[in-house]
């Protein structure tokens, strides 16, 4: 069944501590290997066993998502929201209605500081918070005429950057465990960010507001374990609006958004290089040019790819969609060996 319009879900898991990842100490085999487990008693309280994702609302009118990150023995999560383009006591309520308020908020990722990614009504609030915001250094002027100077931030840029194909995309510590990966996307004037988290449970890639998919998204979206990406418009729906010729050509002239098509390539392409990919969230629906519907047909004819599928809409958020670390052993001086895929215990709760 698809995950097409899912209600809220509580996810007391969030705030309980998690048990290790099952081991019992034994020798056991991997691909063409023979490995010893890491006795849990070991794992560092660094490690992130657990990643969870929900989408509070996508779309033109606000976006604002959460991403927790479980640690072992630590009762509490970190939390991560991306974009806060929902009105304050809007986020408040949706953030009630997973477990969540805003006093947790550890960090907070602006993708770009359209009115529907940032409120500015939020600099007051954000004044009187613990949570750090950070966004890219090429969004400086805007986020500062948003009042950035005004709560506490960090920007991030392109220093150093060895990425041939996309300079603005050096690596950094987010959080214990956590890389982020930023890179930047066409989207109007300023550009977007799209982003990839890296942590012990699996990669997240998030990408929204892109006006093209260009390789370097491609390069970074491998190995991913959960993708959530834009499925903007359907292009017959979009010509057939009444929208005025200049807006259909700011979506569709490659700096604006993602066709569901377009959508489509990507997932498809990056389902291929991420074996273990669990989930695809598709982002940013139009809600006047694009229903749920013509997504499902397009992907009708790959139900493997289909039943990964979970589409948000504006007015509700999504269930929480866990991603379990795998089993995994970290080998004295060497790099930690990930066992087989079936121990990935990836899983999407249900109300
Ligand atoms: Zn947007």
């Amino acid at each position: 069944m698809h995950d097409s319009f899912p209600s809220p879900y509580r996810c007391p898991a969030a705030f309980s501590p998690l048990p290790s990842p099952a081991v019992n100490n034994q020798n056991i085999t991997s691909t063409n290997k023979i490995i010893r487990r890491r006795p849990h008693n070991k794992t560092s309280t660094t490690t992130v066993t657990r990643m969870s994702f929900c989408v509070l609302g996508s779309g033109s009118a606000g976006n604002c998502s959460a991403l927790l990150l479980h640690y072992p023995n630590k009762p509490k999560p970190r939390v991560i929201l991306i974009d806060l383009g929902l009105a304050l006591r809007d986020t408040e309520r949706r953030l009630r209605d997973v477990d969540l308020a805003l006093h947790m908020v550890d960090h907070i990722i602006i993708t770009h500081f359209d009115s529907d990614h940032f409120r500015p009504a939020w600099t007051n609030r954000l004044k009187k918070m613990r949570s750090t915001v950070h966004f890219h250094l090429n969004h400086w002027p805007h986020a500062n005429r948003a009042g950035a100077p005004e709560f506490k931030h960090e920007t991030f840029d392109d220093s150093n950057s060895n990425n041939k194909l996309n300079k603005n995309s050096k690596p950094f510590k987010l959080a214990p465990g956590c890389t982020l990966h930023p890179f930047t996307l066409a989207h109007d004037v300023e550009g977007t960010t799209g982003f990839r988290f890296d942590t012990a449970a699996g990669r997240l890639g998030f990408a929204t507001d892109l006006g093209r998919v260009p390789p370097h998204l491609l390069q970074s979206f491998n190995n991913l374990t959960l993708l959530a990406l834009e499925s903007n418009y359907c292009p017959q729906l979009q010509e057939a609006s009444n929208r005025p010729h200049f807006l259909k050509q700011r979506i569709m002239g490659g700096r604006g958004h993602l066709s569901n098509e377009q959508s489509f390539d990507a997932v498809r392409h990056i389902e291929k290089n991420s074996p273990d990919l669990r989930k695809v969230v598709l982002l940013h629906l139009s809600r006047e040019c694009n229903s749920p519907g013509r997504i499902l047909n397009i992907y009708a004819k790959h139900p493997d790819l289909s039943r990964k599928l979970i589409i948000t809409n504006q007015t509700k958020p999504t269930n929480w969609i866990n991603i379990d670390a795998p089993d995994h052993v970290e080998m004295p001086g060497g790099p930690t060996v990930h066992t087989q895929h079936h121990l990935f215990a990836s899983k999407t709760n249900h109300p």
